[in-house]
Order: structure tokens, then C-alpha cells, then sequence
């Protein structure tokens, strides 16, 4: 138990690192493996021992060892975030086939958070790692069926949920606002996520992220941070819901419960006498 969590951590933060690396370079079109890490500012290659997760930050005291520029306190943030997802997928799928592939997941889903908050846009080469990553893992993904051939089926049913509707809902609010509502990037990313949690948990994370994003964008604008014709990224909500989805129960069972609790507690209290038919 002790050494899985360690393993976990560890590579969390080995992960937390690399996704830095993304989030920097990515959106800026610089290539992620050539050339090493490199200070922002000067330039100088950093070394192994300077780039060792959150520690090195701390050693250098968060500065450049070569031209003394400041280091964000992003980075190790980052980092310890990303320890925490892996923590949490290790909570939820212990030491499983299935927990790398949602540790993936959620790493995806930090840098993809990450950029769009920065640079309102989502790389669609981690949309297509979504993608082919939960269809090519779905047959050992127990938590979407029992059976083999149904959890492929349920993988690819959450794709085309996820994807289409987002398609559906860009339609309708480019007709009634006549401008682009959604963009491509939501949509080719709800189709990666609906390949990990199927179609049910992908329209509820949809929901989710509607819900949480009309009130932040609400308060928003009634605390004037914005006006209303400013965009605000959608991607973060869709990212954060997809995530807090996985520890919720599917919808249909969320329902059935309610039925279930409100036919109990009618007996009950309303028709007590009917209890003895059952
Ligand atoms: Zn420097």
C-alpha cells in the first residue's frame, strides 16, 4: 500500500513535470522532446539535477541558476497537481490494468485545462490521444461493462455522445446567437472523454460543465471581473467535470435511487397500510 502510493506520487510528478513541458511549448508550436529544458529567458539547458519535480524549484529558490530569473510558481504547482490526479485515479482504480490509462487521462486533461485557460484553444493532438487511448484500453475498462464486447460498444458509444452532442448544441447556438457558440476543440474533446467513461457519464459531464460555467460566468459579470461579450474558456469546466464525474454514480442510477427512496418514503408516511402487499 505504502509503495504503490509512493510509485504513484513519483509518477505523478515525473508527469506533473513533462506536462509543464506541454504547456509551454504546445501552444507556442515548438517541438516537446528537442531541445531539453531550457530557461524561458536566457535560454541556458537545464540540467538533470536542476529539474528534478518540486525540489529543484525549492534548491534554486525558485530562480535560474544560470541568469537568476525568476521560475513561476506554476511549475511546481503543476507538478503536485498532477501527483494528486494520480493519487486520486489510485483511490478510485487501485493498482489496476486500467490505472495508467486514467492516469493519462487525467494528465490530459491538466494540460489541456492549463492551455485553454491560458490561450483559449485545446490541442487536438491530446483529443486524438483521448481517442485512441480509451477505445484501445476500453476492453480491459471494467467500470463501463461486465462484459468484454460491451465495454468496447459502451467506449464507442461515449464517443459518438460526447462528440455529438456538443455538435448538436454548436448548431443550435450558432443558429439562435448566430455566432460560434462551441468550438471545435470542445467537441473533439467530450468524443475523447466519452471513450473513458461511456455515453451516460459523458452527457452528465456535459451538464456539469454547463451548470458550473453558467454560474462562475454569471457571477462573473454580475461582480463586473467581465463583460458580457467577453468568451471564457469552456474547456477547463468540460475538463474539471470529467473528472469529478468519475467519482459520482451514472445518472440512470442517480435516478433510479431517487425513485426508489421517494417510493419508500410514500409508503411510509402516505400509505402505510399498502406496506404489508409488497
Ligand atoms: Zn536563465
Amino acid at each position: 500500500m505504502f509503495f504503490e502510493v509512493f510509485v504513484v506520487s513519483l509518477f505523478g510528478l515525473v508527469f506533473g513535470s513533462f506536462a509543464n513541458v506541454c504547456i509551454y511549448r504546445m501552444p507556442r508550436d515548438l517541438s516537446i522532446v528537442k531541445p531539453g529544458s531550457t530557461c524561458p529567458k536566457c535560454k541556458s539547458l537545464i540540467s538533470w539535477y536542476d529539474n528534478i519535480p518540486v525540489l529543484s524549484y525549492i534548491f534554486l529558490k525558485a530562480k535560474c541558476r544560470n541568469c537568476g530569473n525568476k521560475i513561476s510558481v506554476r511549475y511546481p504547482l503543476i507538478e503536485i497537481v498532477c501527483a494528486l490526479l494520480f493519487l486520486l485515479m489510485y483511490s478510485l482504480y487501485g493498482f489496476s490494468y486500467i490505472l495508467p490509462s486514467f492516469c493519462l487521462f487525467a494528465f490530459s486533461l491538466l494540460i489541456i485545462t492549463a492551455i485553454d485557460f491560458e490561450f483559449q484553444i485545446i490541442p487536438d493532438e491530446f483529443s486524438l490521444f483521448l481517442v485512441l487511448l480509451g477505445l484501445g484500453t476500453s476492453f480491459f475498462n471494467y467500470f463501463l461493462a461486465d462484459t468484454v464486447s460491451m465495454r468496447v460498444l459502451q467506449s464507442f458509444f461515449g464517443l459518438l455522445a460526447g462528440g455529438g452532442s456538443l455538435v448538436v448544441i454548436a448548431v443550435v447556438g450558432k443558429w439562435i446567437f448566430k455566432k460560434d457558440a462551441m468550438g471545435g476543440g470542445d467537441i473533439k474533446l467530450m468524443a475523447g472523454v466519452g471513450t473513458f467513461i461511456g455515453w451516460e457519464k459523458v452527457l452528465f459531464a456535459i451538464f456539469l460543465a454547463s451548470l458550473i460555467g453558467s454560474i462562475v460566468g454569471i457571477s462573473l459579470i454580475v461582480f463586473k471581473k467581465i463583460s458580457k461579450k467577453e468568451a471564457i474558456a469552456f474547456g477547463p469546466y468540460l475538463a474539471v467535470s470529467s473528472l469529478l464525474v468519475l467519482f459520482l454514480p451514472k445518472p440512470s442510477v442517480i435516478i433510479q435511487t431517487i425513485f426508489m427512496l421517494e417510493e419508500q418514503f410514500l409508503l411510509k408516511y402516505f400509505f402505510p397500510h399498502l406496506q404489508n402487499l409488497r
